[in-house]
């Protein structure tokens, strides 16, 4: 049997039916990438790094996988597709982006996935999420916890919990 790694992902979504998109989402990942461990509230943000577009949810998802990093890659972007996802500029709007904070203990330099996420450390709408349900998890290349990111994170951009 191959052996399973907890991955943790981070969803969000600033076009259409937010929630909807999200849950349609988590629904997906679950059956394409294996069972859900962790699923964080749903957060709202302003968009980070482009400040004339429409609020973010974010969720943070921790699920239990056998598939290798660049196969679970694959699969989050058959459902960012799936959800109608469409790349016209850097940190555009979109329907729905699924991103890969953590694989495991894994640190993973390829030319098409960096983990943990390379800009982690510096997005309080990621480490929020992430912090409720990953708190203790050290972070590589970081030399602390989840929770340790979040507390010396100096974005400032507010992250609300969200309920419809
Ligand atoms: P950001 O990476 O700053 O959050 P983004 O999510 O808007 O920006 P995308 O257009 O969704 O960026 O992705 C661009 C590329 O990033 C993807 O095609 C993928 O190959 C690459 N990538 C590298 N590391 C990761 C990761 N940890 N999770 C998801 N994609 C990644
Ligand atoms: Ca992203
Ligand atoms: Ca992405």
């Amino acid at each position: 049997m191959k052996p399973a790694f907890t991955v943790h992902l981070l969803l969000g979504s600033n076009l259409g039916d937010r929630a909807a998109l999200l849950a349609v989402a988590r629904q997906q990942l679950v059956a394409a990438i294996g069972p859900a461990v962790a699923t964080s509230a749903l957060y709202e943000t302003a968009a980070w790094g482009r400040e004339d577009q429409p609020a973010y949810l974010n969720q943070a998802l921790a699920l239990a996988t056998t598939l290798a990093p660049l196969a679970l890659l694959a699969q989050c972007q058959a459902v960012e597709q799936a959800a109608g996802r469409e790349r016209l500029e850097r940190w555009g709007s979109r329907t729905l982006d699924v991103d890969i904070l953590l694989y495991g203990e894994a640190q993973i330099d390829l030319p098409t996935l960096i983990v943990p996420h390379p800009r982690l450390a510096e997005r309080r709408f990621a480490l929020l999420p992430l912090a409720e349900i990953a708190a203790e998890i050290q972070v590589l290349g970081h030399r602390c916890t989840v929770a340790q990111l979040l507390t010396n994170c100096s974005d400032l951009l507010p992250v609300r919990r969200w309920s419809a």
